[in-house]
């Protein structure tokens, strides 16, 4: 793997070979970055040598990845990522908003953003031998790792709060893997699922500590730029060719901050091969129980600070985020910011997406949530033209739904009884 040159520390800047280390530096524990050979892909590629391909799936990006591709063909793991873009013209007029997309990632194979960062560190996980993968997860890391491991064959075990939704749990169960819950939080699965890797030598996927997650994920922020050289170029069309305009905003919900710094290191690579000259504004969404993160960006720091984390958003609980120091950059560097909602913001935030015909799991209407919360606090006005990720599938966790719903009404099964209902 040529282009794959090695890592480097996000925070004291050390370089690693590719088999010098694994996971985290060695110095102080920070996120690792992957590096790759840039200028030689510069030489080697232009950008319409990605984007006249005709694969759609996160595979398309494969010269800029630090994996060989699987092979065998069309599996579920072969086809993450290519998710789609809606416009939302009935949410945008609500908001008073001129342009408003969701990008919905509960498109993927097991219906989660996790997808994208587990079908890379399957690849991985083939180069090296591993014979077994470990995640601990809060249930779609877990079931995303569980799938794009059964489609090829590859054993994989999973740790997880014995809270996860029972969806989750049921997705991990019949994806085959070996499943072990934990009468604990997502970061005692954490801890217990590296002590695990190491004692048994198994791989280790965990968030914000295995380097390739964030290499997955960033595919969406190359999916994201394709998408906006076309919306952006209609826009243009429709609005006058001149015309100026704020940059493209992302909402993305945040736990242990790895999507938004794969995010932030889709479009830094883009930048890096000269084919992309601004990049979007990211703005973070967190949980009010769970704002590590957020809590350390208004600080002005990149010390994280852990909390205790309470909220209905399963997918973004955490009390120690493990990405934070990059997660607090991704909204710096791109001029974006944090914002924090609460739990009744997050169940209206599910059934507002459901009106327009999009079911969110808690975490991913958090984002929309997120939006309206920008909106009452001036972060942004109706001319940002807004894109939100949709991180999950409702029919993950069908509690939070109903909890954000009327129940539907009983009745006799005679004509009289509807009249009367109705
Ligand atoms: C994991 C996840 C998130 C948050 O991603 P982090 O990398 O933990 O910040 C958001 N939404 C959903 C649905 C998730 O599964
Ligand atoms: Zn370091």
């Amino acid at each position: 793997m040529d282009k794959f040159l090695g890592y480097r520390c996000s925070l004291c800047g050390a370089e690693y070979s590719p088999t010098e280390v694994a996971y985290t530096c060695p110095k102080d524990g920070g996120n690792l970055d992957v590096l790759l050979d840039y200028p030689s892909l510069k030489k080697k590629f232009q950008a319409e040598d990605i984007t006249s391909r005709g694969d759609f799936s996160l595979w398309r990006y494969l010269p800029l990845l630090p994996v060989n591709e699987l092979a065998g063909g069309s599996t579920p793991l072969h086809t993450a990522g290519g998710t789609p873009v809606f416009k939302l013209p009935t949410l945008a007029k609500q908001l008073n908003l001129q342009n408003l997309w969701l990008k919905d990632e509960s498109r993927n194979p097991t219906a989660s953003f996790k997808d994208r960062a587990s079908a890379i560190v399957v690849a991985r996980a083939h180069e090296i031998g591993a014979e077994v993968v470990v995640t601990a997860s809060t249930g779609n890391a877990g079931a995303a790792l569980a799938g794009m491991s059964a489609a090829v064959g590859q054993k994989a075990v999973i740790f997880a709060p014995k809270s996860a939704p029972p969806a989750k749990v049921a997705q991990l169960l019949i994806f085959g893997a070996k499943v072990i819950l934990v009468d604990g939080t997502y970061d005692d699965a954490f801890d217990l699922t590296i002590k695990c890797a190491d004692e048994f030598g198994w791989y280790c996927r965990n968030t914000g500590y295995n380097p390739f997650t964030a290499e997955g994920k960033k595919t969406a922020a190359f999916e994201i730029w394709e998408w906006w050289q076309d919306a952006h170029a209609k826009w243009h069309e429709e609005f006058g060719e001149g015309l100026e305009h704020p940059p493209l905003t992302i909402f993305v919900s945040v736990g242990d901050g790895n999507i938004i710094s794969g995010i932030h290191k889709g479009f830094k690579d883009l930048v890096e091969l000269g084919w992309m000259a601004n990049t979007p504004r990211i703005i973070g969404v967190q949980a009010e129980g769970s704002a590590a993160i957020s809590n350390a960006f208004h600080a002005n720091t990149e010390a994280i600070k852990p909390v205790t984390a309470k909220t209905i958003a399963d997918s973004i609980s955490v009390d120690l985020p493990r990405d934070g120091a990059r997660a607090v950059r991704a909204v710096k560097e791109t001029g974006g910011t944090y914002v924090n909602v609460s739990d009744e913001e997050i169940l209206s935030a599910i059934a507002e997406l459901g009106r327009v015909g999009i079911f969110a799991e808690p975490a991913g209407a958090a984002a929309y949530a997120g939006v309206a919360r920008a909106i009452s606090t001036g972060v942004i006005g109706s001319e940002n033209p807004i894109l939100v990720l949709n991180t999950g599938s409702g029919l993950k966790d069908i509690r939070a739904a109903m909890q954000a719903v009327a129940e539907a009404p009983i009745i006799e099964p005679t004509l009289d009884a509807v009249k009367k209902l109705l």
